[in-house]
């Protein structure tokens, strides 16, 4: 991924993931870092997936999943693991059918699960005015 070659919001918002994750250390990063991560890492993942399931391709009922995820850190050293948690590379866009077949049972029936339409209409608004 070049990073020129994205709107310049999302490279606002790539230079805010990697900088916040920069300052990642043994410790559990506070809940406001970890939503800055989480953040940063869905608005990028919803961009680069085209704002669509990145298996079935669906724009609906779309759910954030993790490659790395929390049973790992018992089994690794803490700052790796928080530095790949949290990356936005450990996260992938999966419609709730996909997700559910990545690992069944994992994401329930409830709207609240999904990422909302009207984010996704902000971001892809804010991607195109090339505003902060
Ligand atoms: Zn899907
Ligand atoms: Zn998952």
């Amino acid at each position: 991924m070049n990073i020129n070659n994205l709107p310049l919001y999302m490279q606002h918002k790539f230079s805010q993931h990697m900088r916040t994750l920069a300052t990642l250390g043994e410790l559990e990063p506070s809940e406001e870092v970890r939503m800055v991560l989480k953040r940063t890492a869905r608005e990028i993942n919803l961009y680069l997936s085209n704002f669509k399931c990145e298996k079935c391709q669906t724009k609906d009922n779309l759910t954030t999943h993790h490659l790395v995820y929390k049973i790992q850190r018992h089994y690794i050293q803490a700052q790796r693991y928080y530095k790949q948690r949290y990356y936005f590379g450990n996260q992938a866009i999966l419609c709730c059918d996909c997700h559910n077949r990545a690992h069944p049972g994992s994401v329930t029936q409830k709207a609240e699960k999904y990422i909302d339409p009207k984010l996704i209409s902000k971001i892809k608004k804010r991607c195109q005015n090339g505003t902060n």
